[in-house]
C-alpha cells in the first residue's frame, strides 16, 4: 500500500487568523493566552483537515508563531545574548525581539532583530541563525513535545519535522572567516538527544528536512552527511530524510547510503532523476515522491501522474510515499473560499486543501484500482482538457507575436555614449542629477479614494480629479526641492505588481489566495494564467498629465517584465521565458505609448531580478540571458534620445553585475546605503558601462539623513565611479514613509548635490 503524507502546511490560517491575531498581541491589544489559543486553533484545523483528506501520517512542527527557522533556534538554544537581557523577559517575548528587534513587554528595551533572508528561492523569509565560535547549543524541546502531544490527542498518526543540522548551519551566519560547521560537533548531541525525546513519544517516522541538497555543497558539507547521518542512525525513531526544491543532482551519490530509513525527493522538479534515485537507493529504504507541486497553484494531471507512478508502486509497494514537492506553506490554504474567480480558471487550480486530495485521489488509485476513484479521475481528466484547449489559454495574437521575435537580442542600436550624448541634448540635466525612485508617501487619504473608487462609492471622474490633485501636489513638491527629475508619485498603485496584472489580459485575482511571506506579513500574487496581452494603455493618462505640470522630464514608471513574473503564480505549462516574453511585448506597446506622449524618461523596474536565480550556479547564465533579453525587449524601438531607467533593490548584486550592465539602460538605480555602498566592491574589478545611482538615502528606516552623510557616501562611490555616471536618489520608493520624513531627506539629498556639483564640477562636464 503506497501511504501519503504531507510535509508542512500553510500556517497563517486560511483568513488570516495568525496574522490578525500577531498583530494584536504586539499592539498590547491581546494576551500571550489569547495569542496561543489562535495558534492551537489554527493548528487542530489545519491537522484536521490533513486528517479528514485522508493522509495516513500528520506533519506536527510545521506551525510556528513567526519562523520556523527562528523556532529551531529556539528548539537548540541558540539565542544571542542580547535577546535574553531582561531576565524576567518572557521566552514569547525574546521570540518577537529576535524577530522584529522588539516586544509589547515594556520592560525590554528595542534591539537589533537578527537578519532576514530568502529561503531558497521562494519568496518566504527567515531569520537567520546567528553562529560563531562561543555559540553554545542546548535543547529546548517541552514547545515542540507539547505539539506532539496535541497533535496524538487527536487521534492522528503524526510524524514529527524538524529542521536538519546542516541545513540549519548551511542558513545560520558567523563572522568574517568562520566555518559554521566547525559547530558540527556541538550542535551533533543536541540534535540526537531532541530525537530520543521525540523518540519517546512514541511516534514511529521523523522528517528531518535537509533542503540543501538541492544546493551545490562543498565537499566537506557532503562528507559532513555522513558523519551526521551516521550518527543520528543510532535512534529509536525512523527518519526521513526530506530534499526539496530541486532535484539532488551531485548529491545522490552522497546521500543514497545514508543509514536513514526514508528519504523524500522533489519529484516535480526533480522528475527526471527519479529513476536513477529508484536504482541507487538501498532496497530497505521508503522512498517518498514529491509529485504535487507545492510551489505553484495548478492542479496536477492525475491520469498522466498515475501511469508513470503505477510501475514504481509495483517496484516499492509499501515503501512508496506520496506527498507534496516541498511543504504547503508556499500556497493559499482552500481554494474553496474563492467564489469570484472566472469558472473555467477555477477548475485548473488546486491550492493545499485541494493538493491533499490530489494526494489522497493517486493513492487510492494505485491502492484499490482507478474504479475507486473513477469520478476523481474524470473530473481532473476533464479539467485538464479544458485547460489545454482553452481561447482563453493559447491567444493566436500573442503566440504570433513571439513567434516572429526570433533570436534578435534587443539591444540598442545606438552605443551607450552615443545615446547619453543625444539624451544630454534634449534633458540638459545637470552633473549628479537628482531623482526619487517613483512612489511617494501612500498617506491614509490617498488609501481612502483608492478604497472608494474600488467600493464603487466615488466615480471615474472624481477618482480621476482626486488622483490629480495627488500628482500635482508631487510635482509642485519636487519642483520646491529642485529636484531633477520628476515622478508622478505612483498613488493610484496599490501594488507595483497587482496595478498592472489587473489590466494586463491573462492574469486573474484571488479574494483569500494569501502566502506567507515573513512573520505576519502575507503577500497575494497573481495568477498568470493565459497568454499576457495588452488591451489598453495602463499609466499613459497619469503619466501625460505629470509631464503637463512640469517643464521638467517626467519619469514613466513601469513594473519590469520579470518582476511580474517572479512575483505572481505562473503558468506551469509553458516556459518561464516564453510568460517573460509575452509580458514584455505588453509593457513595450506601454512604453512606445509613453513615449509618443512626451515623457522622454521611461523607467522599468526590475527589484525583483536577482531573486529569479536558479538554486544551482551551473544554471545562472541561462536564467540571466532570457531574463536579460526580455527586459530589453520590453524597451525596445525607443528613440536613441529616450532614456531608459531601471531600478533594483533587496539584495546584493556584485556576482551579477555583469548581466545587470546587459541590460543596457541608460540609468540603473539601486540599493546601497544599507551596506554603505557595498555594491561598490563590484565596480572595482568591472566598469560599469551606463550611468548609475547608487540609493543614498535608506527608506525602510525613520532616520532622516543628513547632507553630511549623503555626501559621504557619494564621495565613497566616486573613488570608483566618475562623477559624469553619477546620479543621486534613494534606495527604493517612498511609499512607505511619512511626508515630514520625506521632504527633508530630499532636501538633504538635493543639497548634497549642488555641493557635489560645486566640488567636481567643471564647465565641460556640464
Ligand atoms: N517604482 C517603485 C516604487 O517607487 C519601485 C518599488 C520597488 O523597487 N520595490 O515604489
Ligand atoms: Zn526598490
Amino acid at each position: 500500500m503506497a501511504k501519503v503524507h504531507n510535509l508542512g502546511f500553510p500556517r497563517i490560517g486560511a483568513r488570516r487568523e495568525l496574522k490578525f491575531a500577531l498583530e494584536r498581541y504586539w499592539k498590547g491589544e491581546v494576551s500571550a493566552e489569547d495569542l496561543a489559543n489562535t495558534a492551537a486553533d489554527i493548528r487542530r484545523e489545519n491537522w484536521q483537515r490533513q486528517i479528514d483528506a485522508g493522509l495516513d501520517l500528520i506533519p506536527v512542527g510545521d506551525f510556528s508563531l513567526y519562523d520556523q527557522v527562528l523556532d529551531t533556534s529556539f528548539l537548540i538554544g541558540n539565542i544571542p545574548a542580547r535577546f535574553r537581557e531582561g531576565a524576567s523577559v518572557s521566552l514569547l517575548n525574546q521570540y518577537f525581539r529576535v524577530a522584529r528587534g522588539r516586544s509589547p513587554d515594556p520592560h525590554a528595551p528595542p534591539v537589533r532583530a537578527a537578519e532576514m533572508t530568502k529561503w531558497f528561492d521562494t519568496n518566504y523569509h527567515y531569520l537567520v541563525p546567528e553562529l560563531g565560535p562561543e555559540v553554545q547549543f542546548e535543547l529546548q524541546p517541552q514547545n515542540l513535545l507539547d505539539q506532539i502531544r496535541e497533535a496524538k490527542a487527536l487521534g492522528a498518526n503524526i510524524k514529527p519535522v524538524i529542521l536538519g543540522p546542516l541545513s540549519y548551519l548551511w542558513l545560520g551566519k558567523g563572522p568574517e572567516g568562520f566555518q559554521s560547521l566547525d559547530l558540527l560537533e556541538r550542535i551533533l548531541p543536541v540534535y540526537s538527544s531532541l530525537i530520543e525525546k521525540i523518540a519517546d513519544e512514541g511516534v514511529e517516522w521523523i522528517q528531518i528536512d535537509e533542503p540543501i541538497l538541492a544546493l551545490d555543497l562543498p565537499d566537506n558539507w557532503k562528507t559532513a552527511f555522513e558523519t551526521t547521518y551516521h550518527q543520528i542512525r543510532q535512534s529509536k525513531v525512523k527518519v526521513l530524510m526530506a530534499s526539496y526544491f530541486g532535484p539532488l543532482g551531485e548529491n545522490l551519490t552522497t546521500i543514497a547510503h545514508l543509514p536513514v530509513e526514508g528519504l523524500h525527493i522533489d519529484a516535480v522538479r526533480g522528475r527526471d532523476e527519479v529513476t536513477i534515485v529508484l536504482d541507487k537507493i538501498s532496497g530497505y529504504k521508503t522512498l517518498s515522491l514529491g509529485v504535487i507541486d507545492g510551489r505553484n497553484i495548478w492542479r496536477a494531471d492525475l491520469n498522466q501522474l498515475l501511469q508513470w507512478l503505477k510501475p514504481i508502486h509495483e517496484k516499492l509497494g509499501d515503501r512508496l510515499w506520496l506527498a507534496p514537492s516541498c511543504s504547503l506553506l508556499h500556497v493559499p490554504v482552500d481554494l474553496g473560499q474563492e467564489d469570484q474567480l472566472p469558472d473555467d480558471v477555477a477548475h485548473w487550480l488546486s491550492f493545499a486543501q485541494q493538493k491533499l486530495e490530489e494526494l489522497n485521489t493517486l493513492s487510492t488509485a494505485l491502492n484499490q484500482g482507478e474504479d475507486a476513484v473513477a469520478r476523481q479521475l474524470d473530473a481532473n481528466a476533464s479539467a485538464v482538457f479544458n485547460r489545454q484547449n482553452s481561447s482563453r489559454v493559447k491567444k493566436g495574437e500573442v503566440q504570433n507575436k513571439l513567434a516572429q521575435l526570433g533570436d534578435n537580442t534587443f539591444f540598442r542600436e545606438i552605443p551607450f555614449n552615443e545615446r547619453k550624448t543625444v539624451q544630454q541634448q534634449s534633458l540638459n540635466l545637470p552633473l549628479f542629477p537628482t531623482t526619487t525612485i517613483g512612489s511617494f508617501p501612500q498617506t491614509p487619504e490617498i488609501r481612502q479614494i483608492r478604497q472608494q473608487f474600488k467600493q464603487g462609492s466615488i466615480d471615474k471622474n472624481d477618482y480621476a480629479r482626486a488622483m490629480e490633485t495627488e500628482i500635482r501636489q508631487a510635482v509642485s513638491v519636487q519642483e520646491a526641492l529642485d529636484i531633477d527629475v520628476l515622478v508622478h508619485g505612483e498613488a493610484e498603485r496599490n501594488d507595483m505588481v497587482e496595478y498592472f496584472g489587473e489590466q494586463l489580459d491573462g492574469y486573474c485575482f484571488t479574494r483569500f489566495g494569501w502566502v506567507q511571506s515573513y512573520g505576519s506579513r502575507c503577500v497575494k500574487p497573481p495568477i498568470i494564467f493565459g497568454d499576457v496581452s495588452r488591451p489598453a494603455p495602463m499609466t499613459v493618462e497619469w503619466s501625460r498629465f505629470a509631464q503637463e505640470q512640469s517643464q521638467r522630464p517626467m519619469k514613466g514608471m513601469l513594473t519590469g517584465p520579470i518582476t511580474m513574473l517572479q512575483w505572481s503564480f505562473v503558468r506551469d505549462d509553458q516556459p518561464r521565458e516564453v510568460t517573460a516574453n509575452q509580458i514584455a511585448l505588453a509593457l513595450q506597446e506601454e512604453v512606445l505609448d509613453l513615449e509618443q506622449a512626451g515623457i522622454r524618461i521611461i523607467q522599468v523596474d526590475e527589484p525583483a531580478l536577482r531573486e529569479g536565480l536558479p538554486l544551482r550556479r551551473t544554471e545562472w547564465a541561462k536564467y540571466l540571458a532570457w531574463a536579460t533579453r526580455a527586459f530589453r525587449l520590453s524597451v525596445h524601438g525607443v528613440a536613441t534620445s529616450t532614456q531608459i531607467h531601471t531600478h533594483m533593490c533587496y539584495s546584493e548584486f556584485n556576482d551579477i553585475i555583469e548581466a545587470i550592465a546587459e541590460l543596457d539602460a541608460d540609468v540603473i538605480t539601486i540599493e546601497t546605503s544599507r551596506s554603505d555602498m557595498e555594491l561598490l566592491d563590484a565596480f572595482v574589478n568591472f566598469q560599469y558601462p551606463n550611468d548609475i545611482g547608487p540609493g543614498v538615502y535608506d527608506i525602510h528606516s525613520p532616520n532622516i539623513p543628513g547632507r553630511q552623510a549623503i555626501e559621504d557616501l557619494m564621495e565613497k562611490a566616486l573613488a570608483h565611479i566618475p562623477a559624469r555616471q553619477l546620479w543621486i536618489n534613494p534606495d527604493c520608493g517612498l511609499k512607505t514613509r511619512q511626508w515630514d520624513e520625506v521632504r527633508p531627506a530630499l532636501e538633504s539629498m538635493v543639497e548634497a548635490a549642488k555641493a557635489l556639483r560645486r566640488r567636481h564640477g567643471t564647465p565641460a562636464s556640464h
